[in-house]
């Protein structure tokens, strides 16, 4: 058995639609579940529909003509979708009669999206002769905690998810799954966060033991470096579950963050690839080091974020000086990201400015603070870094030849990444540069 993920630009239209059904009916020997996201930017204009509404504005029928003009180039019959349309109408107007908007009644919006492709997808499939059936993920077993917004399947998941597609799906059947969205047990609908289709594709693999997760978007799998700021960018063949996490979390848009967690535990290969070019191999992602790895394997960066830098003379010879700094920011739900410290100082990161702030407040206690924004942090990811002699001076000649200046710098024993703070204003400056030397010599 495989899982098949297709994104929103995979299915925002009846010519990428007919694209995937070719890709899953060229895998069909390999039992596929196929898992969907909502077309592109459907899960949006319901959000959209839904801040509007709660602030008194009438504003469904955008997003329903949106649907509709993909339905009906699809040729699906107009009751198919009409008792979701119906369930929209009344929501909004719910939640325009409250003026308020849940994290309860946001993700009920949101998960319509879900809903109405895997709905309109399997009634096409079926009638271009792939049999397929579509399923709201609950009905195969994905119930979740009450975390709206970012819920997780409830311990039994991995039995409930093989027994649900086991009994409900017949065989010969390919079951199309919506992505992105659960249900509590009270029968109230959660999501698995923005971009969440890729984790219920790769918890649904952990859960049936799949021998493989597929991630299918627009790019020829995890490239090197993000295209539109460096057009030499290229695929990246084969990356550890570390890497690609690493990469992930630092900007690249192609997997979400947290997709790796369940293969890396369950060791199942997750392969990122390009629907609008199935013959490319696109990128592997597996637990196994690769001794022939390039040394750097793709550079990734995240803006926006804060650097708070506290100096103290009390952290000098002091036992637990650190521990009550990170209380501090633990308290004020500060997700650091990156930590640089010296006898007398200590600088981190995170993107979430406001918490930084909120605990700047106390942790003046300590010490002199200072919060510095716009910075970028610039990670370069390989899984040999540690051992290759000479690549840190490298990337800082790299940046100093860009005319960039190093704020902030960290590399751990062992490191799968070299990382450096920057100022927002000098990412564009600095990638090229390091991806022309690093990559393309
Ligand atoms: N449709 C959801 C979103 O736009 C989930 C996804 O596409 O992965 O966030
Ligand atoms: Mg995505």
């Amino acid at each position: 058995m495989i899982v098949m993920k297709f994104g929103g630009s995979s299915v925002a239209n009846r010519a990428q639609i007919e694209k995937v059904m070719a890709i899953v009916a060229s895998h069909r020997e390999r039992s596929p579940v196929v898992v969907l996201s909502a077309h592109k930017g459907i899960t949006d204009a319901l959000i959209d529909a839904a801040r509007a509404a709660a602030g008194g504005a009438d504003s469904g029928e955008r997003v329903i003509a949106r649907q509709t003009e993909i339905a009906t180039s699809l040729d699906c019959s107009p009751e198919l979708l009409s008792p979701l349309f119906a369930e929209i109408r009344d929501l909004l107007r719910g939640i325009r009669l409250v003026k308020e908007l849940s994290a309860r009644s946001l993700d009920y919006i949101s998960s319509f999206g879900e809903r109405m492709s895997v709905r309109c997808i399997a009634d096409f499939f079926a009638r271009e002769g792939l049999p397929a059936l579509g399923f709201d993920a609950w009905d195969l077993g994905f119930i979740t905690d009450s975390n709206f917004g970012r819920a997780r399947p409830t311990a039994g998941f991995d039995a409930r998810m093989r027994e649900g597609l086991k009994s409900k799906v017949p065989s010969g059947m390919v079951p199309v799954v919506t992505g992105f969205v659960g249900m509590n047990e009270a029968g109230e609908i959660t999501t698995v966060g923005r971009n969440g289709s890729d984790l219920t594709a790769s918890l649904i693999g952990a859960a049936v033991r799949a021998d493989e997760v597929q991630i299918w978007s627009d790019t020829d799998g995890v490239m090197s470096a993000d295209p539109s700021v460096v057009p030499a960018a290229r695929s990246i063949p084969t990356m550890r579950f570390d890497e690609a996490a690493e990469l992930a979390y630092f900007g690249s848009r192609v997997l979400h963050p947290s997709t790796l967690l369940p293969a890396m535990t369950s060791d199942i290969p997750v392969r990122v690839m390009n629907t609008n070019r199935p013959s490319h191999p696109g990128t592997v992602i597996t637990g196994t080091t690769d001794p022939n790895a390039p040394e750097v394997t793709s550079i990734a960066y995240k803006e926006r974020q804060a650097v708070l830098h506290l100096t103290s003379t009390r952290m000098f010879e002091q036992v637990g000086f650190m521990a009550e700094v990170f209380a501090t920011l633990a308290r004020h739900h500060v997700d650091v990201d990156m930590i640089s410290t010296s006898e007398v100082s200590v600088s981190v990161s995170s993107y979430n400015v406001r918490a930084l702030e909120a605990a700047m407040a106390e942790l003046s206690a300590l010490g002199e603070c200072e919060l510095h924004r716009g910075k970028t942090i610039l990670s370069i990811v390989g899984q040999h870094l540690a051992r290759t002699r000479g690549i840190g001076g490298r990337i800082l000649q790299c940046i100093a030849d860009a005319g960039v200046n190093v704020e902030m710098m960290t590399f751990g024993i062992g490191s799968i990444n070299f990382t450096v703070v920057i100022d927002d204003a000098d990412i564009a400056k600095v990638v090229p540069v390091l991806h022309g030397r690093l990559f393309e010599v």
